[in-house]
């Protein structure tokens, strides 16, 4: 029956209609004081907490935990059939068309550098290239421009969305680009370009465009044939799952024609001693043996969020977020950071600096005195950080789907009492 269910793999279940539970919501904090106190998790954009669905999940499947693809047995028949059913689940979450590969990776990190090594070269032998704006997460500024046969143009952003669109228009009519890297939302402010608007410009240029979905697929959801984009990548821990699985999903042919990401064993069809020949993706990126528990528990997360009530989440964190932005700016000194005045509705990430204060031990003092998790320092996106003001770090809060609005008020008085009393 297990089989059977991973087969068909229809998504059946019921619409949630409050918010969904998830592991260690009441996990208790050792304050310095020596109390302790309920832990307001605030850090959901590093890794969201998994589902209470997905936790049940793995239990579920462990006692079935074999290799696969390359077993007779039992165990090794439904693991793979569960692997595969969670690749088409994952696939469908993401909106992906019928002739779309998803490619099962460790995070979004490997599925941008992926990707990087598939971008085919122009038609003179020159590298492909790659756009990306400078507001963008290492890991999607980065990968484009690493190694020899790489090259990138990091294209500084405008004052406003509109400006920067048309910086971005006349970077493409300039010189020939393969694809265009654009995040679907900020890790330091939530933003993002519209994204219609970006696939239309790049697609008139002859560019393809991937979005790297970190942040935007666990908090708004996304949908490659709908937006017309043309990959997205995105990571399982930040998608209410374990650590160690993510997915590439998109456009077969460069993935079928580009080197194998891995060399080894599940990636090739026939090895001799004059020549090897490699499988068609996805398997020609995923040699070797495949996180199946974990793709298992990241199809799980994907199909609980699919299933809830359209734009509940959206509301859930967009109300939560607008929370924190007046709690925050009722403080002096307080300064929540924005990369656009004319951008849309951000996802629940609130990045802000306290007064001259050292982010780090803002941070270290909401933790130790409030039981508060925060994230300080430049998150990993230092170009943007520098831009925004604050190029020695700040403080950034986000909040999903197990975030109660007590957890943002904790913060909000956090703040003020760090203000007031100091460290
Ligand atoms: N892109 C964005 C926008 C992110 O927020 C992150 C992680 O913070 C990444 C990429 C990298 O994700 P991972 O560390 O899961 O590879």
């Amino acid at each position: 029956s297990v089989i059977a269910e991973a087969t068909t793999c229809a998504t059946t279940r019921a619409p949630l209609s409050g918010l969904l539970p998830v592991v260690g919501a009441d996990t208790q904090v050792p304050l310095l004081d020596g109390t302790s106190r309920t832990y307001a998790n605030l850090d959901y954009a590093a890794s969201a907490p998994a589902l209470e669905a997905v936790a049940a999940r793995v239990t579920e499947v462990l006692p079935l935990y074999a290799s696969v693809h390359r077993g007779a047995g039992y165990l090794s028949q439904v693991s793979t059939a569960l692997y595969e059913a969670s690749r088409q689940t994952i696939a469908r979450f993401v909106g992906a068309r019928e002739d779309d590969v998803a490619i099962i990776t460790r995070n979004t990190t490997d599925a941008l550098n992926l990707l990087a090594g598939v971008v085919p070269v122009g038609a003179d032998g020159t590298p492909g290239r790659v756009l990306v704006l400078d507001v963008e997460h290492h890991a999607n500024l980065l990968p484009w421009g690493h190694g020899p046969d790489r090259a990138s143009t990091v294209v500084p952003i405008a004052d406003t969305v509109a400006e920067t669109l048309d910086l971005l228009t006349r970077e493409l009519a300039a010189q020939p680009h393969a694809l265009v890297a654009l995040t679907g939302a900020s890790n330091v402010t939530g933003e993002a370009l519209p994204l219609d608007e970006v696939v239309r410009v790049a697609h008139a240029a002859g560019a393809r465009v991937v979005v790297d979905g970190a942040q935007l697929v666990p908090h708004r959801g996304f949908d490659l044939a709908a937006t017309g984009a043309d990959y997205v990548a995105f990571s399982g821990h930040k998608t209410y799952a374990p650590f160690g699985a993510g997915a590439l999903v998109g456009r077969r042919d460069w993935l079928d024609a580009g080197e194998p990401y891995l060399a080894g064993g599940g990636a090739v069809r026939d090895v001799r001693a004059d020549r090897t020949i490699w499988q068609p993706a996805p398997a020609r990126h995923e040699a070797g043996s495949p996180n199946v528990v974990g793709a298992i528990a990241l199809a799980e997360a994907c199909e609980v969020l699919a299933a809830l009530p359209a734009g509940a989440l959206e509301a859930h964190e967009s109300a939560l977020r607008e929370r924190l932005v007046e709690g925050l700016a009722t403080l002096d000194g307080v300064r929540v950071v924005r990369i656009w005045p004319d951008s849309g509705e951000p996802v629940g990430v609130v990045t802000f600096t306290v007064g001259e204060h050292d982010p780090g031990l803002v941070a270290a003092y909401l933790a130790a005195e409030h039981g508060i998790g925060v994230r300080d320092g430049r998150f990993c996106a230092h170009p943007l950080l520098t831009r925004l003001g604050a190029a020695d770090g700040a403080i950034r809060a986000s909040v999903g789907v197990g975030t109660p609005s007590e957890a943002v008020d904790r913060l909000v008085a956090g703040v003020a009492a760090f203000l007031t009393e100091g460290p």
